[in-house]
């Protein structure tokens, strides 16, 4: 075995740094030609109202696929994507497109849906939200209600009243608006009744762990919150049937996870769709 000496720790401590600049460099250079090149890729997952046993909404999520490196996940592009400002051209273009097919859902396979797209703080920062939107519902035809834009808590943290602001004029157009990763961006509860929001999703952990006790009882007090202020509620990463027994038994209803389905093409998402609407035929 090499012996490790302080000197040789130090060096490949600088390699493994400068190996996560060089990704980093390299993503952020790609990143600029993967729109025209069509590297990104929006994939759909439902929502499912288990009191109706219906469609409740769907999530539109980014993918990247690079030529080289293969498929890049979201948490490390968008990251890349916010410091460079990239976000906002690529966000422009995920309101586009999935307005556009949100609209052909609803001509070609009678599928009235509304689906939710992810706002990065960049959006609000760069003041260019109403326009985004917009521009998207306009270009596509598509009422407002059917379009809802997922924002997390430390969106708070920033200019609330500026952030209020935005979100009022967006509302005006009709489109909605959830709380994403609801219970662990540590805002304070003290501004969550002034926000314009309409849903709570309740973040993924405290689904993973649900088996413990004490993540039941954060469960049910943010349904209890939800309910006191007359929001929705929705559980994301849902993966077991127990874990849809612990969220209805403390009325949620609506899930999201693995359980129902990954993330999938328009297309996949359509033959989902029609199976489930011959299983309730049937
Ligand atoms: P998010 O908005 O909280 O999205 C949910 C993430 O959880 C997605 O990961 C989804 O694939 C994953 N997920 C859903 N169900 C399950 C489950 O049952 N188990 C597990 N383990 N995971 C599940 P994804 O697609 O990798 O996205 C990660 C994050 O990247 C998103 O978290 C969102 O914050 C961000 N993101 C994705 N697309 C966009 C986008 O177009 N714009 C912006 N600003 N952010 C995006
Ligand atoms: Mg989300
Ligand atoms: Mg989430
Ligand atoms: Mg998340």
């Amino acid at each position: 075995a090499a012996k490790v000496d302080g000197k040789n720790r130090f060096r490949i401590f600088d390699e493994e740094m400068s190996r996560n600049q060089i990704r980093k460099l390299v993503l952020e250079k790609d990143m600029r030609k993967a729109m025209v090149h069509g590297e990104f890729t929006i994939m759909y997952q439902p929502k499912w109202d288990t009191g109706s046993d219906q469609l409740s909404g769907m999530e539109a999520l980014m993918r990247w696929q690079h030529p080289e490196l293969g498929s890049v996940s979201p948490s490390e592009f968008i990251a890349v994507a916010e410091e460079t400002g990239m976000i906002i051209p690529m966000t422009r273009w995920m309101l586009q497109e999935v307005c556009k097919q949100n609209k052909y859902w609803q001509e070609n396979d009678n599928i009235h849906t509304c689906i939710s797209v992810n706002m990065s703080i960049r959006i609000f920062e760069s003041q260019l939200l109403f326009e985004m939107v917009d521009e998207a519902l306009r270009i596509s035809g598509l009422p407002g209600h059917y379009l809802e834009l997922e924002i997390t808590e430390s969106i708070a943290k920033s200019d609330v009243n500026d952030i209020i602001e935005q979100l009022r004029s967006i509302r005006d157009l009709a489109v909605k608006v959830s709380l994403d990763d609801f219970g662990t961006g540590y805002s304070s509860l003290g501004t969550l009744d002034e926000l314009p929001v309409d849903t709570l999703k309740i973040d993924q952990i405290f689904i993973h762990k649900s088996a413990q006790l004490s993540k039941q009882a954060i469960i049910s007090n943010i349904i209890a919150i939800a309910k006191n202020l007359n929001l929705e509620v929705v559980a994301e990463g849902v993966e077991t049937q127990d874990q849809i027994d612990i969220l209805q038994s403390r009325g949620c209803h609506v899930m999201q996870g693995f359980y129902y389905s990954k993330p999938m093409s328009a297309q996949d998402m359509t033959a989902w769709l029609e199976q489930k609407q011959q299983a309730v035929t049937v």
